[in-house]
């Protein structure tokens, strides 16, 4: 049982908020691995020094971090974004990524990668579905689509960015769990889908384990609207990047995946594959038209828009604007950062702008992001992902008297402002960011309407 509570003990871990209950050396605390592998080689281990003893005014102490710690650990401390009021830590079962304590994962931690009898795929081939779309969820569970970091491995040469959105490395996390296309297309579906994808730890997971995952936790329906939906995402994605001539539009794509499982439902007692193509959805009536505007607030009200983003070599950049009814600019800033997730960042922007809305003393604020899943963890819909707990608890400590700010989700195309607020903070140069011409050409065209 000893042996087994050490085993526990690797999967706990300490998210930073006043460093009063975390011993430095003996809890885990970093992401990077143990403390004391960090350790300048003249610095006493067995000592039972808290982590707060590191921070001075809510910042990490520099001077007194590199007297303990080598760069190396240096970098992995200040990875960790502190809180700015005075919350406690917290114990989370990191394995998971909301903290939250599982008997697999704990299993999975145990059995140490020695490959436990676990059959990944049985549940694959019971699915009441297409065969083409269980053969593409095998595929996908293999790690066996030639997705283009997969032929990059193979030492194929292309482009490696995402089409839908331009990331850095299309791989199968980013196109299935992360790409916001794909997001809003499950969130188009069914957004209780969504819900149990956002929830799940990407990071150090095998494809296969994460879909086992899924496959526990979601109803048999729910995953089959996912798998569907993913397997229309990847054939679109062919056809759109393999043909000239595309015979499906990218915009038909949500009516042509409702249409696909509504046919499944219409002829399985046929035991056949009905044959579906665009030209079947034709008779159906045009999907309402999504305004793609950014839209003034009322007179009186300011709107905040935010966004964070993070690029290949690991930098981060945030940034986010506030604007009156007539959509001036009333204030606009960005930070950049390194080693930070996409949520964090967002997060980050969030609080930022918050702490300036605040500072302005404004009192009726939008606030519009387009990071769904912050948004809904704010809302209370979602659980918080960990990471970013204590930036989160720095965002509800704000706006706990402040009934004047509302929060929704807003599709990608209406942030680009924000967007390209957070991107300048990859620049060197902070010094005329303002004047940027993209910038205020966006700023321009959002107050026209
Ligand atoms: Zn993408």
């Amino acid at each position: 049982m000893i042996k087994l509570r050490e085993e526990f003990n690797k999967g706990l871990f300490w998210t930073v908020g006043n460093g009063l209950s975390i011993s430095i050396w003996k809890d885990n605390w970093l992401t990077g691995g143990k403390a004391t592998t960090f350790a300048l080689p003249n610095v006493d281990t067995s000592s039972d020094i808290k982590v707060n003893s590191l921070i001075s005014n809510q910042q990490w102490d520099r001077n007194k971090i590199e007297r303990l710690f080598n760069y190396r650990g240096l970098q992995q401390i200040q990875k960790i974004k502190l809180p700015y009021n005075n919350i406690s830590d917290k114990l989370v079962w990191s394995s998971d990524r909301n903290g939250n304590f599982s008997t697999r994962s704990a299993y999975e931690l145990i059995s140490n990668n020695k490959t436990p009898r676990i059959d990944y795929h049985s549940w694959i081939w019971k699915l009441n579905t297409y065969p083409k779309i269980k053969n593409f969820l095998w595929r996908l569970s293999h790690n066996g689509l030639p997705t283009k970091m997969k032929l990059y491995q193979k030492n194929i040469v292309i482009p490696l960015s995402c089409n839908a959105c331009q990331n850095p490395e299309e791989d199968v996390k980013h196109l299935f769990f992360q790409c916001p296309f794909t997001i809003n297309q499950i969130y188009e579906q069914d957004p209780v889908t969504l819900g149990y994808i956002r929830n799940i730890n990407l990071n150090n997971e095998q494809i296969k384990t994460i879909l086992l995952d899924l496959s526990s936790t979601m109803p048999k329906e729910k995953i089959i609207i996912l798998a569907t939906t993913w397997w229309a995402i990847w054939y679109f994605r062919n056809q759109n990047l393999f043909l000239t001539n595309p015979t499906e539009k990218i915009q038909n794509l949500p009516r042509f995946i409702k249409t696909l499982r509504l046919n499944w439902g219409k002829t399985r007692n046929l035991n056949k594959e009905p044959t579906e193509n665009i030209h079947t959805l034709k008779k159906q009536p045009p999907r309402k038209k999504r305004n793609i505007h950014w839209v003034k607030p009322d007179v009186h009200k300011f709107k905040v828009n935010f966004d964070g983003a993070v690029n290949t070599n690991g930098n981060s950049a945030m940034g986010f604007i506030i604007r009156d009814h007539s959509g001036r600019p009333v204030f606009m800033d960005h930070e950049s950062g390194t080693n930070l997730s996409v949520l964090q960042t967002e997060a980050l922007a969030l609080r930022a702008a918050i702490r300036k809305v605040k500072e302005l003393n404004l009192s009726l604020v939008e606030i519009k992001g387009d990071n769904l899943c912050l948004i809904n963890v704010l809302k209370g819909i979602w659980c918080c992902p960990w990471d970013v707990d204590p930036i989160v608890s720095d965002i509800r400590f704000e706006l706990s008297n402040c009934p004047g700010f509302h929060f929704s989700h807003v599709f990608r195309e209406i942030n680009q402002v924000a967007d390209c607020i957070a991107k300048l903070g990859f620049l060197q140069d902070r010094s005329d960011w303002r004047d940027d011409l993209e910038l205020s050409a966006l700023i321009r065209n959002d107050a026209l309407g």
